[in-house]
């Protein structure tokens, strides 16, 4: 009787411990590694080699009973030859993705952005344009829309505006282009001007905002950079320089690497015009953080993530009870075969 209930108490001892242990065990991605392996599986799929990973029943046995920890955010054009998942190469779980024409940044796609970005933590948070967006050609073109297609695209008519300003007498398809991009700033603007929570995250590190183009014809997607942007504001976020080398392979066949997108969009967003101004040279990107303040900046990133890892919920607990069954489940058994064999 007394081993029984030792048994009993140590193991109701060990449970929790045990499911803490395996909560920790969460993965804590950090913006340069998101961006890398965003940057990979896009590599894959443009070289027509995907890997398909996280689609099998046990990744979807996981994201149940754990809960989801996306990498990513991604803002991109409900256009049908932009499919997300597939043109980076991620499955299940992996990516949190908000879909809407012309991809734009209105109060529900910078709800869902916070979303992904402030309560599921990704790392990243990416806008999505394409080449041959429908959406910003039609507005580039004066194209006539009905219904509720204009309330839509209003969102578009800033960065044709620009893009017209900054390319006269440009031809048509150049402007498209240009607007493309534009639009993806807008994007990227809109979202850091109208979400406290995202741009206090990106001024501390913990998320990293990019601007990106995906070719529908190659495959590839290319991280865009802001035409003058400012620079200093770019040490407010080492870490996004933090693991260069990681991105060799991508750089092979891109000119730019992925970690050099918008690197502190808070401050770049806070005062526009002042950072147009600074117009630094591009290089001065290069000025590495020191590299205290890289370590500092990542280690506050894994607490975050690890914090958010456990408030989220999902790791640990559906495990806990399950563990807690089994284990009620062989105290019986011990008890009626082991410890007391002849209480039949
Ligand atoms: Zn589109």
């Amino acid at each position: 009787m007394f081993i029984k209930r030792l048994v009993l108490i140590l193991l109701f001892i060990l449970a929790p411990i045990a499911a803490l242990a395996s909560s920790d065990a969460a993965h804590p991605v950090s913006p340069e590694q998101a961006l890398q392996m965003l940057s990979e599986g896009n590599l894959r799929f443009a070289l027509g080699q995907p890997a398909h990973p996280n689609t099998s029943f046990s990744r979807r046995l996981l994201t149940t009973t754990d809960g989801q920890a996306p990498f990513a955010t991604v803002i991109a054009c409900s256009d049908s030859r932009v499919p997300v998942e597939i043109l980076f190469d991620q499955g299940v779980g992996d990516l949190f993705v908000i879909k809407v024409a012309g991809n734009v940044a209105d109060t529900d796609e910078i709800g869902s952005a916070e979303y992904g970005v402030d309560h599921l933590g990704t790392p990243v948070l990416m806008v999505l344009g394409h080449t041959y967006c429908g959406a910003v050609t039609a507005v580039t073109t004066g194209a006539e829309v009905h219904g509720s297609i204009p309330k839509l695209v209003d969102n578009i008519v800033p960065a044709v505006e620009k893009a017209k300003h900054e390319h006269p007498g440009a031809e048509q398809a150049e402007l498209i282009n240009a607007a493309i991009e534009a639009n993806v700033w807008q994007a990227v603007d809109d979202i850091m001007t109208k979400s406290h929570a995202i741009a206090e995250r990106a001024a501390a590190g913990k998320v990293v905002v990019v601007g990106a183009i995906y070719d529908i014809l190659t495959g590839k997607v290319r991280i865009i950079e802001r035409a003058g942007a400012a620079t200093a504001a770019a040490h407010a976020a080492p870490a996004a320089h933090a693991a260069p080398e990681a991105h060799a392979e991508a750089a092979a066949t891109e000119k730019e690497t992925p970690a050099h997108g918008d690197k502190a969009p808070a401050e770049k967003h806070a005062e526009p015009a002042k950072a147009e101004k600074k117009a630094e040279p591009a290089k001065a990107e290069e000025h590495a953080a020191p590299a205290a303040a890289k370590d500092a900046a990542h280690e506050e990133k894994a607490a975050a993530h690890a914090e958010e890892g456990s408030s989220g919920g999902g790791f640990g607990f559906f495990s806990f009870i399950i563990f807690v069954l089994l284990l009620i489940g062989a105290v019986f058994i011990l008890d009626k075969k082991v410890l007391n064999p002849e209480d039949k």
